[in-house]
């Protein structure tokens, strides 16, 4: 097995502590909804799932908690459609150029966590591909849900500055101890777009100073304040700052160029 395959298929993360998540994302050559209600326009389907903050808001408007009908009112208007077959989006099955690594988007969480409707999240999708592993396509509500709690814990986490609660269940990891440093590496191994997400959410600090360009890989990293990298730094770990250096030993061109 060739390296290249071998972390597409396990999808590695890294070198956790540099918050560098390995995972390859082959979007197919096009997706589309399965089972979308004629009635309903892609950018009209929401998100149900109620936020702490919003169910407070209602309780507050109401002066009492609200009963269940008016819940499931509240619901209906954003577009629950419960009764219904879940709505699919699903790929074409004929994989697309188009290739891209998790570690050259550090933010992508933010970017899946602002998606509020249908359109946006076949838009992401199209994108970057497919955020489960389920048989028959991405699950379009539970994917808003999830695009919804996760903009809401980043909102939590900027508001209050304190990381916020959350945890991704059902990862794969390999666990190996380096006899001559004595470092147990541990790896863990999302295996959907999803769970990647959401470790880049759980793994990125909060107040992250700011994304910076490594001149080594050319992928950015997270700098600054409650991160592993100061915030002048110019590479996304210490190995690239060697090996840049001694390919500038071996190259003095470069050192020119900058
Ligand atoms: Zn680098």
């Amino acid at each position: 097995m060739n390296k290249e395959l071998s972390i597409t298929l396990a999808n590695t993360i890294d070198r956790m502590s540099d918050r560098s998540i390995k995972f390859t994302m082959m979007p197919d050559t096009n997706y589309w909804f399965l089972g979308l209600p004629k009635k309903l326009k892609p950018r009209q389907l929401k998100s149900y799932w109620l936020s702490q903050e919003e169910l407070d808001w209602l309780n507050q408007q109401e002066g009492r908690p609200i009963s269940d009908t008016e819940w499931e009112k509240y619901c209906s208007e954003l577009g629950d459609l419960g009764d219904y077959a879940p709505i699919r989006i699903v790929g074409s099955g004929k994989r697309g150029r188009q290739r891209k690594h998790l570690g050259q988007i550090p933010d992508l969480y933010r970017q899946f966590a602002k998606i509020d409707n249908g359109l946006d999240l076949l838009d992401f999708i199209k994108k970057y591909g497919p955020l489960t592993d389920e048989k028959g396509g991405d699950d379009a509500e539970n994917l808003l849900d999830q695009a919804k709690e996760m903009r809401h814990l980043i909102a939590r986490a900027d508001k209050f500055k304190r990381p916020q609660p959350a945890s991704i269940s059902d990862l794969k990891a390999t666990v190996s101890l380096n006899a001559r440093t004595r470092v147990i590496e541990q790896t863990i191994l999302p295996q959907t777009l999803l769970q990647a997400l959401w470790l880049q959410f759980i793994y990125t600090p909060v107040g992250a100073g700011k994304l910076l360009k490594c001149k080594y890989c050319d992928e950015e990293f997270w700098a600054g304040v409650g991160t592993h990298r100061r915030a002048d730094a110019k590479f996304c770990s210490h190995k690239h700052q060697v090996l840049f250096n001694s390919l500038k030993r071996s190259n003095p061109q470069l050192e020119k160029r900058k």
